[in-house]
């Protein structure tokens, strides 16, 4: 396949967004509303704007946006890595090949078993599992075996994972055909830097040092069968509004290319890491004012991409950017093999990155809702084949609502009977009953109520 991100066209399309009138910002701002998506010039016009009231504009659009097709849930997941072995050498990352000093560990079977019981004892049901990419302690056999591993875990309380992303370096079709084949949910792969110069530069050797087969994997994935993938960009390593810009041409190559764009874009800004000189000094470290810009543009480019943000992230910022647009939510997370078990102490000499939000889930879970969203560990559609071309179908005239929410609630309310501590169980509760008050369309509160009291009587795992 062709690279089809042209570094030069990127700068040209920025270079001519500058300082474009008021009325123009306006306009994009309009049309975005429509929920039909911008164009990448008008993503750079709304990128160029430095206007401060045309900046709360855009937020505000961005708001309204998130509300309209998502509602106010917020999807949660832990990630699991399951070892931290790394051939590559990315100048970011605490697990590179020359960090000596990182305690290498690749879990054994029983360990992996092991740490997804602690995740289920908390309440987790979705997983996004990763690795380093090594060829003998981080190979695709491992990793099937491992996802096996996690799917056949159960606990008490009808504890069970019942969706696994995963976040693997790119794989050929035929690889991907076998990871389609173990039942994983949406295949997670960040592009780090789509500026072609930044990213030979910050992978420098190893299999990742290939732009192009990091770009296609999408595509192979989609051509293997998998048509929930995800993309992501590091923010920090180049100039963010490049990388934005990145971000669509890929989303939009993948649409035309595929017939179905990604089902999520992540937005990890670099956090410092051991031994990671780019992680310790990002050469373009992003500002909190110009992430919840890009946040809000996204949410306005591509409104039916779903947005992930993680723990890498601190608490305070991410209450701020949930409703600027971001639908799904890292808890409660470890990135060092084996430290959901562990003594907390010995995190840091395993670990990929250091967090910027260390909360419990359940704490995690009290301050959304708190906040009026709903916690949602829904799987409903990825189980019902609602996948790729289908979700977006349901997506887009606005049905996501309605599964969605009622799924959301469902879900909530077995976190609640079952994992919540007791400031939670009570605040979880009003919050659900007063949402029950507010749905208005009879047929739904009907579906809904009788869902919940059949939660409340015993039964699990309920779903539309
Ligand atoms: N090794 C695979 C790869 O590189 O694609 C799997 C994913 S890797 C374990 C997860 C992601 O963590 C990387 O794609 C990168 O974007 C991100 N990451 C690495 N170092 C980071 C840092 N210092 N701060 C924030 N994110 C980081
Ligand atoms: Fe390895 Fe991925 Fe870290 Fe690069 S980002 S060193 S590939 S784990």
């Amino acid at each position: 396949m062709k690279d089809f991100i042209d570094d030069q066209l990127i700068a040209n399309i920025l270079a001519e967004a500058k300082e474009q009138p008021a009325l123009r910002v306006r306009e994009i701002i309009q049309k975005a509303k429509e929920l039909k998506g911008l164009t990448p010039e008008e993503t750079a016009i709304l990128l160029q704007t430095e206007d401060q009231e045309l900046f709360m504009e855009i937020l505000q659009t961005a708001r309204e946006i998130k509300r309209s097709i998502y509602g106010n849930r917020l999807v949660l997941f832990a990630p699991l890595y399951i070892t931290n072995f790394c051939a590559n050498n990315c100048l970011y990352c605490g697990f590179r090949r020359d960090n000596k000093e990182l305690n290498r560990v690749a879990l054994t079977m029983e360990q992996i078993a092991s740490e997804v019981k602690v995740l289920e004892r908390e309440g987790h049901k979705r997983l996004l599992m990763l690795c380093g990419e090594h060829p003998t302690r981080s190979n695709l056999d491992y990793f099937l075996e491992a996802i096996a591993t996690a799917y056949a875990t159960k606990t008490e309380k009808g504890g069970e994972i019942r969706r696994i992303n995963v976040e693997i370096a790119p794989l050929s079709t035929e690889e991907f055909r076998r990871l389609k084949a173990t039942d994983i949910g949406t295949y997670v792969l960040f592009q780090e830097s789509y500026h072609h110069e930044t990213y030979r530069r910050m992978h420098p050797t190893g299999p990742k040092a290939d732009y192009l087969w990091r770009l296609t994997a999408m595509h192979r994935a989609q051509a293997a069968g998998i048509d929930d993938v995800g993309i992501g960009a590091l923010f920090g390593l180049y100039d963010y509004k490049f990388e934005t810009l990145g971000l669509l041409m890929h989303a939009r190559q993948l649409e035309q290319d595929c017939g179905v764009g990604p089902h999520t874009i992540s937005i990890p800004r670099l956090e410092p890491a051991m031994n990671a000189p780019a992680a310790i000094a990002p050469p373009h470290p992003v500002s909190d004012h110009d992430f919840k810009k890009l946040v809000a543009i996204i949410r306005l480019a591509v409104p039916y991409t779903g947005m992930i943000l993680t723990t890498r992230e601190t608490a305070a910022m991410r209450s701020e950017v949930f409703d600027l647009g971001v639908s799904q939510i890292s808890a409660g997370s470890r990135t060092n093999p084996g430290g959901y078990q562990e003594d907390s102490s010995d995190n840091f000499r395993a670990a990929q990155f250091n967090l910027g939000d260390t909360r419990t889930l359940d704490e995690v879970i009290y301050d959304i809702a708190t906040n009026g969203h709903i916690p949602s560990f829904c799987t409903a559609c990825y189980r019902l084949g609602r996948t790729g071309g289908d979700f977006m179908d349901l997506a887009k005239p606005g049905l996501i609502q309605k599964f969605c929410r009622t799924n959301a609630l469902m879900t909530f309310k077995e976190y609640l009977m079952d994992y919540a501590s007791p400031a939670t169980l009570t605040l979880g509760n009003q919050l659900i009953h007063s949402l029950e008050e507010q749905t208005t369309d009879v047929k739904t509160r009907r579906l809904l109520e009788d869902r919940l009291r059949r939660i409340g009587s015993g039964e699990r795992d309920l779903y539309i």
